[in-house]
């Protein structure tokens, strides 16, 4: 059990492909903004943010590839530590769910298995030109034993939850 006034850092990472809206969850996260034209940086980049529970100050320390990954060159430094992985796609582009096994398996490579992992199906506002079904996703999530939530960074739909679902279950497992 957590001691009174006990401090809580967790590390959590966003993976998944490019434009898939890693750095928008991010920011609609820890600042509630959306960027249309959000343009990559150099470097690995962190945010935190935290969350009450059970009445303690639970702080999520999250990281962005900050476009890292275009190159290929997500580095076991970014995994180092983490105890938490919210993995990426775009309900609209098909491709960036299948990229989600190559993403499991570099985490899996850099990191401990005892992570939390949550499959984030990104873009919800798309429903239009959905590629994704619910369904499909939620069986791969279930076969791999994710948490598995489709968000939308631009209305914001879920991703509060998203992240708070993968801290809490995180502070479950250590307090
Ligand atoms: P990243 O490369 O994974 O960090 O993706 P970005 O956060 O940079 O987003 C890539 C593009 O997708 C940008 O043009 C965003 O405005 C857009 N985008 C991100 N999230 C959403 C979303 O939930 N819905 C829609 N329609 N566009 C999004
Ligand atoms: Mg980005």
């Amino acid at each position: 059990m957590g001691e009174e006034g006990e401090e809580y850092l967790f590390k959590v990472v966003i993976i998944g492909d490019s434009a898939v809206g890693k750095s928008n969850l991010l920011s609609r996260y820890t600042a509630n903004e959306f960027n249309i034209n959000s343009k990559a940086t150099i470097g690995v980049e962190f945010q935190t943010q935290s969350m009450g529970i059970d009445g303690k100050e639970v702080k999520a320390q999250i990281w962005d590839t900050a476009g890292q990954e275009r190159f290929r060159a997500v580095t076991s430094a970014y995994y180092r530590g983490a105890v938490g992985a919210l993995v990426v796609y775009d309900i609209s582009r098909m491709t960036t769910f299948e990229s989600i096994d190559r993403w499991l398996q570099e985490l899996n490579t850099h990191s401990d298995t005892t992570v939390v992992k949550m499959l984030v199906g990104n873009k919800s506002d798309l429903e239009n030109i959905r590629q994704v079904s619910v369904e499909e996703a939620q069986t791969f999530a279930e076969e791999n034993s994710l948490f598995f939530i489709e968000t939308s960074a631009l209305d914001a739909t879920n991703v509060k939850r998203a992240f708070e679902i993968v801290i809490k279950e995180i502070y479950n497992n250590v307090s």
